[in-house]
């Protein structure tokens, strides 16, 4: 069915009202009999008490509820016992009537469903008295109880006819009247008729004593307003503490605002509301309760009204004079207004507003805007709280989001993936772990930069995370390291998989304008065969992982005999720190010759490991163990301290080698390495130049800007430096020629098959060709023959060194060598040792 507009529902039910209203009238009251007493009352008096009656309605609350209870039935009643009753109801009608036009301002359908409802209210009472004491005793019990009846039952049919005006209206929550609602009605309905007995019994006795009335009627109307006034300001507080209880318990500012608007509407009693906070925009509540908001502060009702937040409580009531807020009220078409500020401490936070009073009682006053004021308080400590909480919470998140994982690729970080791989393990479904550890990353970093190294890195991370494996998780544990979980069953399965990551990585990656491949070692765990935990599967991952970084074999799947290799280089650790602290370890010196004159110009100092039980370790097995477990810096020093001893013994003797030593690139890091080392030279008096360190050209690409200044501060000493191993880094000519050195050794893998091998023996030439270029001694180490020594001197090489010259050799046995090859070679000729086929021309190539 279809609602009727609201207020076409009101003014038939008015018409209806009236109709009936005049019916009775005209039809029955005219023909009722005049004043029952003889002893009337002037009209002009009785129209005096109506209008006085209805100016002061008393606001009686009920529990929570307010309602407005008007004195107008006491005139009423004294009138039916002194005036006639036709008088009675035009008197009524224009004493109530003109009060309702002139001193408040209604719509016209609220005027004219009052004035009908009144009227056939009024006629209902004449004709119910005068029917119940029709031809009897007037005044007394009879007469009395008729009034209380009457009065009664026409509040009954006005209770009625109000709720269903209200109900028409569609303006309250519901229109109906409660129990309680009509039972305080009917208390003070009954407390009128007796106040109209007592004044009849007066005016009966003698009229002129009803100043007596007015004045205990004052009296007691002033009591109850001030008690009233009381309560009220009680109880509104009351509300409000309840209300900010509430509120102080949401923690969603837009909830708090909706509750605020309702609230302030409800307090005041104001059609609209509308809260302004700037960051959030502008909210507003009407008629229908539900929230809307946009985000134009400018075109809030507050704003429109000084252009900006107010800083103290604006009262606009309905007819004001202030012209500018006329104009305003005007602009915005509202009755009337108060914005209040929303204050915390001295800041103001926003504002409240309030509009459109729907009280009977005209428009808002100075004690709503205190009320709005203190609302508005509570407010503000609710908003801020609210948005203190969201700050906190979003911060939460956002923590919890950051503790797992990684800010610079947004994977999953260590915690992440314990996480996971913990679920994975409650599920019981088996899963790989692969741990890829990037190859030779720190070189990206140091040669192109660590933006580019951390750029290399998001790519990675984006390559690797659009691999199609089933159920793939991949965290990144931090340098170049990522750790990947599949749903694969079986190492074959995770072995395809270590491919696959192997081939998106070498496909290579645009960098700097340049393509890079990268290069992986991966070790595989598989669950929960390897471990039924996170962090045993991590380990293992981890062990296979090295295992395939040591043997170069790009992926490992762990395994047991893994384990035990990485048992056995833990043991080898702590074998090395005693066989370095008993002095355990040795020196070997391999000789390196003038490649034309054949002269013998120095050694190398190689270490050289016997161990009790497993016999001769070479070199290239604990060196890495001793770098790997912090040793390295005491192997270096040792070294060092033979060699120099060794060189400082054979000078005095009169045998002037000069002597090498290796030196591992984490030495290079060691800021005291410079000062030990020039103590050495001082303790055992050999000049510095005699000394020649060398260093791999790999590590020379790591940490560049350091190495070079620790570089040039060695240089700065007085002793030689050295690029050993020339030919297996990536080092450019560029970089090289930067560095403080004298000395470059190409590798001996281009040596070891110099004879056979033309490819090496280009290689070498090109090699050699460079080193001149660049003003540098050039050394060519594993020479095995005769034939690559010729085909090194044909090529321009400067120093040899190699197993055909002399293996490396005990310190006291150098000497004796270094006669016997000396008086052999019979430098500078040295053409007997040389093959009739490589007697090629001896010019230099440089
Ligand atoms: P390296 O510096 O390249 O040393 C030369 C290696 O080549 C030595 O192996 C030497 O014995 C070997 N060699 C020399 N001539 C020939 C030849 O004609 N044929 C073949 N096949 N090999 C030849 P070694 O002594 O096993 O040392 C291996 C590596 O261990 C060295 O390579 C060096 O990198 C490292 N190392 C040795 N001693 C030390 C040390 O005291 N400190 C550091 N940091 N590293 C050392
Ligand atoms: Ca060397
Ligand atoms: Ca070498």
């Amino acid at each position: 069915m279809r609602r009727l507009p609201a207020d076409t529902g009101v003014w038939l039910l008015t018409a209806g009202l009236a109709a009936a209203a005049a019916a009775a009238t005209f039809l029955w009251v005219t023909r009722l009999p005049g004043s029952p007493l003889d002893a009337p009352l002037p009209w002009p008096a009785l129209l005096a008490a109506f209008v006085l009656a209805e100016m002061c309605v008393i606001h009686v609350r009920v529990g929570k509820e307010m309602y407005s209870s008007s004195l107008d039935e006491i005139p009423l009643v004294v009138g039916l016992f002194l005036v006639d009753p036709v008088t009675l109801l035009v008197v009524r009608l224009l004493g109530r009537g003109a009060v309702l036009l002139l001193h408040r301002r209604h719509r016209p359908v609220k005027v004219a469903f009052n004035l009908a409802q009144w009227s056939l209210e009024a006629a209902v009472v004449v004709l119910l008295w005068h029917g119940l004491t029709a031809g009897g005793q007037v005044v007394g019990p009879r007469g009395w109880l008729a009034a209380f009846t009457a009065v009664l039952a026409a509040d009954l049919l006005s209770a009625a006819s109000v709720s269903a005006a209200i109900r028409l209206s569609g303006t309250g929550a519901d229109g109906g009247l409660t129990w309680t609602e009509l039972w305080s009605g009917t208390v003070a309905s009954a407390a009128n008729v007796c106040m109209a007995l007592v004044a009849t019994a007066v005016v009966i006795v003698d009229w002129r004593a009803s100043w007596t009335l007015v004045v205990v009627g004052a009296l007691l109307y002033l009591a109850h307003r001030s008690h009233g006034g009381l309560r009220e300001r009680h109880d509104s507080l009351e509300r409000l503490n309840r209300f900010t209880e509430r509120i102080s318990a949401d923690l969603d500012v837009r909830s708090v605002a909706h509750a605020v608007l309702l609230e302030a509407r409800a307090l005041v009693a104001a059609e609209r509301a509308e809260l302004v906070l700037p960051d959030i925009g502008v909210l507003s509540c009407t008629a229908d309760m539900t929230l809307q908001s946009h985000g134009d502060v400018t075109s809030s009702l507050a704003h429109r009204l000084r252009g900006r937040l107010l800083d103290h409580a604006v009262l606009v009531p309905r007819g004001t004079r202030d012209e500018m807020a006329r104009a305003w009220l005007r602009e915005t078409s509202l009755r009337d207004a108060v914005v209040v500020p929303l204050r915390i401490d001295e800041r103001i936070i926003g504002t409240l507003t309030v509009a459109d009073n729907l009280g009977d009682t005209g428009t808002f006053s100075a004690a709503d805007a205190q009320l709005l004021e203190a609302l508005a308080n509570h407010a503000a400590v609710a908003v801020e709280n609210a948005r203190l909480a969201q700050r906190l919470l979003a911060q939460v998140v956002e923590q919890q989001h950051q503790a797992r994982h990684d800010p610079l690729t947004g994977l999953p970080n260590r915690l992440g993936l314990h996480e996971r791989a913990a679920a994975l393990l409650d599920e019981g479904l088996p899963f790989a772990v692969l741990l890829v550890d990037l190859d030779d990353f720190k070189d990206v970093n140091d040669t192109l930069g660590h933006a580019i190294g951390d750029e290399l890195l998001v790519l990675v991370a984006a390559r690797v995370r659009a691999l199609d494996l089933p159920g793939l998780f991949v965290s990144r544990l931090g340098g170049d390291e990522f750790v990947l979980l599949a749903q694969l069953d079986g190492g074959e399965q995770a072995q395809r998989a270590a491919e696959q990551v192997h081939a998106v990585l070498a496909s290579g990656f645009p960098l700097d304008g340049v393509t890079v491949g990268v290069a992986a070692s991966i070790g595989i765990a598989l669950a929960p065969r390897d471990g039924t935990d996170a962090s045993s599967l991590l380990r293992r991952a981890d062990i296979a992982m090295y295992a395939a970084k040591g043997d170069g074999t790009g992926s490992e799947l762990y395994s047991a005999a893994i384990d035990e290799h990485t048992a056995e280089r833990l043991a080898m650790a702590a074998e090395l720190r005693a066989a370095l602290q008993t002095g355990a370890l040795a020196v070997a010196y391999q000789p390196k010759v003038d490649v034309v004159t054949g002269r013998v110009l120095g050694v190398e100092a190689l270490a050289r490991w016997s161990h009790p039980l497993r016999g001769y370790i070479p070199p290239d097995e604990f060196v890495p163990v001793a770098e790997r477990t912090g040793q390295i810096g005491e192997l270096t020093r040792t070294v060092l301290d033979r060699a120099l001893a060794q060189c400082a013994a054979w000078r005095s003797a009169g045998l002037e080698l000069d002597m090498a030593v290796n030196l591992s690139p984490m030495v290079l890091r060691d800021e005291a390495f410079e000062s030990d080392l020039a103590a050495l030279l001082a303790r055992y008096d050999v000049p510095p130049q005699a000394l020649t360190l060398e260093v791999t050209e790999g590590s020379l690409m790591a940490d560049v800007e350091r190495t070079t200044s620790m570089l040039k501060r060695l240089r700065k000493l007085g002793v030689h430096l050295s690029i050993d191993d020339l030919g297996t880094g990536y080092s450019s000519l560029a970089y090289l020629k930067r560095l403080p050195v004298d000395e470059v050794k190409l590798d001996k893998s281009f040596v070891l098959q110099l004879a056979t091998n033309l490819d090496d023996q280009a290689i070498v030439r090109a090699m050699v060709d460079v080193g001149h270029r660049l003003r540098m001694r050039v050394v060519a180490e594993g020479v095995e023959d005769v034939e690559s020594f010729a085909l090194l001197r044909a090529l321009g090489c400067d120093v040899a060194q190699g197993y055909w010259i002399s293996r490396p050799l005990r310190g006291p046995d150098v000497p004796a060598w270094s006669a016997a090859w000396s008086s052999s070679a019979a430098a500078p000729g040295l053409g007997h040792a040389l093959p009739a086929a490589s007697r090629v021309p001896l010019s230099r190539a440089g």
